[in-house]
């Protein structure tokens, strides 16, 4: 689990001021919603975390050390993308072992034909993995299935299963669900709520639906041009907004 602390973070994007010294401590295990109106800097602040985007600023720290310079790839978060990215030639089982063979090979051996280059153990330790990850999302039977013959809730629980698999410090998701239509959308929200209690990681979550907000964190972030303008349970923001910017974003009855 993972104490995540972003530290006084500042972003332009060439004369334009996205984040002014953001700061925000993520606690282990939390679910964090960042929740605000389109252009707020929500992104950029979750990429900025992930490593996809340097700030001019500032400092992000993951267990108390500091990985503003390490890479992506060694920070040991799990992004899950809007579009999902799966490889459409490749299984879902396939799809799944992706992130941990790369993992295990030198840039070097990355060949086209991967498998037969890891040692036995390797592989069953994989195949492992990749089962108890679909047996938590309900996807074992759709292993041996190609992208292209997947729901749009099927494509997001197997982009949640190829994050899981590498046992991430933390999941960072923009906006996973906006792609849904409006009833999945309802269903995978609970089904998020329940895999994170399950696997008791912290999730950082991005969105603009005060609702899915509402209803999913344990604490939630409301932001405005680069601030953030508020932070508690959604209970607290909900009943007593500290500013009218945050009761009207809610829709807080005052
Ligand atoms: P949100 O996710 O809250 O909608 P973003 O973080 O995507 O907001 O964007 C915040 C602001 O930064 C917006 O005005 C956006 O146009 C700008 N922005 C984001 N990424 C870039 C980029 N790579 N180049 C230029 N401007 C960007
Ligand atoms: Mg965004």
């Amino acid at each position: 689990m993972a104490g995540i602390e972003l530290r006084q973070i500042s972003k332009s994007f060439g004369d334009t001021l996205v984040l002014p010294r953001i700061g925000i401590d993520i606690r282990p295990g939390e679910f964090l919603t960042l929740v605000g109106p389109s252009g707020c800097g929500k992104s950029t602040l979750l990429r900025i975390l992930a490593g996809l985007e340097q700030p001019d600023e500032g400092s992000v720290h993951i267990d108390g050390q500091d990985m503003t310079a390490v890479p992506p790839a060694r920070r040991n978060l799990a992004m899950v993308f809007q579009s999902y990215a799966l490889y459409p030639h490749l299984t879902v089982a396939q799809n799944m072992m992706t992130p941990l063979i790369l993992r295990d090979l030198s840039a070097r051996e990355r060949l086209p034909v991967i498998g037969p280059l890891l040692s036995r153990g390797k592989r069953r330790e994989i195949a492992t993995r990749v089962h108890e990850a679909a047996e938590t999302l309900q996807i074992e039977h759709l292993l041996g299935r190609k992208p292209g013959q997947l729901s749009g809730g099927q494509r997001q629980r197997v982009a949640l299963g190829r994050a899981m698999v590498r046992a991430p410090k933390a999941f960072l998701m923009d906006e996973p669900l906006s792609n849904l239509d409006a009833a999945l959308r309802v269903h995978m929200r609970a089904e998020l709520s329940q895999l994170h209690r399950r696997l008791g990681t912290t999730f950082i979550y991005v969105t603009h639906d005060q609702t899915e907000a509402l209803t999913m964190s344990d604490r939630m972030a409301v932001m405005k041009e680069g601030r953030i303008l508020q932070l508690g349970t959604p209970d607290d923001i909900y009943r007593d907004p500290d500013t009218l910017d945050v009761a009207r974003f809610i829709g807080s009855p005052r």
